[in-house]
């Protein structure tokens, strides 16, 4: 049997609103922390990242921790503090669904529901983004192959929902200097077999911050549709992945040079 990812039968460009984000002609860029810690690092780090033109803000507030003592994220008041930066900077927002308990919650105030890598299995959220109005971005599990991507966003399709992205993050090999390994090779097989628009996830992939720069500009250079990439107003302070956060230097220098490497490949970075 066919499968629908890799038919014709979904949507290569997405909009949100009236607006469309992501194209072929686009790399958009998706920014900021990890998690949503405090309303004052929230509106920070929007303020800052909306001055230099970003216009999708990234950040949990459900956050599927393996330790179950570390920080879970801010929850229903992180929701609320998101809502006030689409308010104030008039940003789109991308936060993860951790569980299907919360997902009602995160799809009211999300724009774009984050499926993370570990919950790529959960078919109780797979199938209530199924059905949600609301674009979805499927990160691939670190252990699925390709096939299982597809078949996981044919959970999704065959509900209704056509507005869907993938996202790879990095795969567990045998190497461990890195957190994960970007699979590229995977990448360009996702690009061949399906029409799905691709996001690259230098942030999870490298895990620590000195490498996110260089894989990020590769990540441009290798022509996908988005890149998911996170920004701590102060890292060593971060509450969630801190190692592998770009401070609001580093990610500015990062964006300029990003937007070169997309002008030279006919892709717009933004
Ligand atoms: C994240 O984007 O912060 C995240 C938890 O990513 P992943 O699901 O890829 O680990
Ligand atoms: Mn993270």
């Amino acid at each position: 049997m066919e499968l629908i990812s890799k038919s014709e039968k979904i949507n290569t460009s997405i909009s949100i609103g009236e607006e469309e984000l992501f194209n072929e002609q686009t790399c958009r860029i998706m920014a900021g922390p990890c998690a949503v810690e405090s309303r004052d690092q929230i509106m920070f780090t929007a303020d800052k990242l909306a001055e230099m033109g970003i216009k999708i803000f990234r950040a949990g507030s459900f956050k599927p921790r393996t330790n179950p003592y570390a920080f879970q994220g801010a929850h229903e008041q992180g929701l609320e503090w998101l809502e006030e930066v689409k308010k104030t900077y008039g940003m789109k927002i991308i936060t993860e669904t951790s569980d299907s308990t919360n997902f009602p919650l995160v799809e009211k105030t999300t724009d774009i529901i984050q499926i993370g890598a570990k919950a790529m299995y959960d078919y109780a959220i797979l199938r209530m983004a199924g059905r949600s109005s609301k674009p979805v971005l499927l990160k691939r599990h670190f252990g699925a192959t390709i096939d299982e991507l597809f078949k996981m966003a044919d959970y999704i399709l065959t509900e209704g929902n056509k507005n869907i992205m993938f996202c790879e993050r990095g795969i567990r090999t045998f190497e461990t200097s890195s957190r994960f390994t970007l699979d590229l090779c995977g990448a360009a097989v996702i690009k061949n077999q399906s029409r799905i628009p691709l996001i690259l996830d230098p942030s999870h992939s490298m895990g620590w911050s000195f490498g996110v720069p260089d894989i990020a500009k590769a990540c441009v250079a290798f022509g996908c549709e988005g890149i998911l990439i996170e920004v701590h107003h102060n890292p060593a302070e971060a509450l969630c992945d801190k190692d592998q956060a770009l401070d609001l230097k580093q990610f500015k220098e990062l964006y300029d040079t990003m937007k070169a490497i997309g002008n030279a490949i006919g892709k717009e970075v933004k």
